[in-house]
This record gives C-alpha cells, sequence and structure tokens, in this order.
C-alpha cells in the first residue's frame, strides 16, 4: 500500500481517539452541569415557593384584620341594641349582627385554607432544602471524581497527541491540508475503509474501474460521493467483489 494512505489511516485512527477523549471529557463535565442545573432547578421552585408563601401571609393577614372588624361592629352593635327604642331599630341591628356573623364565619373558613397553603408551601420548601443539601454533597463528591476522570483522561489524550505531532509532519502539506478539510466537514471521518464496492462513510457505491484502484493502494483515491479518502483493508469475512 502507498505509503501515504498507511499514514493516512494512522493519523485517522489517532485523531478518532482523540475525538473520543474528547468526548470523555464532554460527557463527564455534563454530569457535573446536569447536576449543577438539576440543584438550580430546585433553588429557583423554592423561591416561587417563598413568593407565594408571602402572598397567602398577608391575604392571612388582611382576612385577620377582617375577622376582627366584624368581631368589633358585633360588639357596637350588641351595644346599641340595649339603648333602641322601637321594633324596626332593634330588627335593623339584629341583621346587621347575623350579616357580621357571616362574615366571620366566611373569614374563618378561609383563614383555615390559607394556613393549610402556607403549610403546603412550608413542607414544599423544606423537601426542597433537603433535596438540594444532599445534591450539593453529591455535587462536591462528583466534582472530585471529574476532576480526577479527567486528569486520567488528559494523561491520555497528551501521549496520543505526541503520536500525532510526530506522525502528521511526514504526510505531504497537501494531504494533511485536504484531510484536515475533510475532518472538518466530514464530521471527524476523513479516511474511511471500502467495503464490496462500497464507500462505509457515505455508503455509495463507487465505480469499478476507481474500485480497482483503491484495491491496489498505489494512490490515494477519494470517494465520489462525499469525497473522503478511501483504503481498502483485507478482510475475513468479506465476498470477492469488483
Ligand atoms: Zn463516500
Amino acid at each position: 500500500m502507498n505509503e501515504e494512505i498507511s499514514k493516512l489511516i494512522d493519523l485517522q485512527a489517532i485523531d478518532s481517539e482523540i475525538d473520543g477523549f474528547d468526548q470523555e471529557i464532554y460527557s463527564k463535565e455534563q454530569e457535573i452541569t446536569d447536576r449543577q442545573q438539576s440543584i438550580a432547578d430546585k433553588e429557583e421552585e423554592m423561591n416561587r415557593c417563598r413568593e407565594t408563601m408571602e402572598k397567602l401571609e398577608l391575604k392571612h393577614r388582611e382576612t385577620k384584620a377582617e375577622l376582627e372588624d366584624a368581631q368589633t361592629r358585633i360588639k357596637d352593635r350588641q351595644n346599641k341594641m340595649m339603648q333602641v327604642q322601637t321594633s324596626r331599630e332593634h330588627q335593623a341591628l339584629l341583621k346587621e349582627i347575623e350579616e357580621n356573623k357571616r362574615q366571620i364565619k366566611e373569614n374563618e373558613e378561609l383563614l383555615l385554607q390559607l394556613m393549610e397553603q402556607i403549610e403546603n408551601e412550608e413542607n414544599r420548601v423544606k423537601e426542597l432544602e433537603n433535596l438540594c443539601k444532599g445534591e450539593k454533597k453529591l455535587l462536591a463528591e462528583e466534582s472530585d471524581e471529574v476532576a480526577k476522570a479527567i486528569e486520567l483522561i488528559n494523561a491520555r489524550k497528551k501521549k496520543v497527541i505526541a503520536q500525532r505531532e510526530s506522525l502528521a509532519p511526514k504526510l505531504r502539506p497537501g494531504t494533511q491540508k485536504r484531510y484536515a478539510m475533510l475532518r472538518e466537514k466530514r464530521n471527524g471521518n476523513a479516511v474511511v475503509q471500502t467495503r464490496n464496492g462500497t464507500c462505509q462513510g457515505c455508503f455509495m457505491a463507487i465505480p469499478p474501474q476507481q474500485y480497482n484502484e483503491v484495491l491496489k493502494g498505489d494512490k490515494i483515491n477519494y470517494c465520489p460521493t462525499c469525497q473522503r479518502i478511501l483504503y481498502y483493508l483485507e478482510e475475513e469475512n468479506e465476498t470477492a467483489d469488483a
């Protein structure tokens, strides 16, 4: 096989390995980001609960004041009752007292409901506080673990990068350039195998005459469909072709 092709195959293998390390690092970092997001979501919900609680407490104070006003009015009307002369005045005062009693009953029911709602919010806040506490502890542990794991990955990556640095300059500048461009355009895969007359990058057929050239491996061939660099390696399971 043409030396340039075998160097390209090696370079692609190295770069794929480096990409793999980067992917590993990314997913490790993502674990931390996800955990941080989960904590932030809970803290946001806690804030919403606290805002709701403030509104409910305000409503509770207002309702309690209304109730006390009604109680005051009842006392006032009861005092007046002792001074009234006519039955009509008496009836009017009785009616007012009844209305205020009804008001008090409504207020009492509302106060109970509000207390229950406030308690629900309080419980949710406590629950979220506990969850956050647990998650923050996990985050601290995970951050340490992830930092260590990334350190190990980077150590492995460094070795592979050293291999790359010794190999890449051995390629012709034009080949390097084309390889780099293909890597960028083809999601990291610039050099691909062929199998049964097909490019394994885009899975399109290669014209028979070109495929013969690929099989010989004397010169660099590019896939007519995806422009990737093609090579052929004999495999045990491959059926006769071309
Ligand atoms: Zn192709």
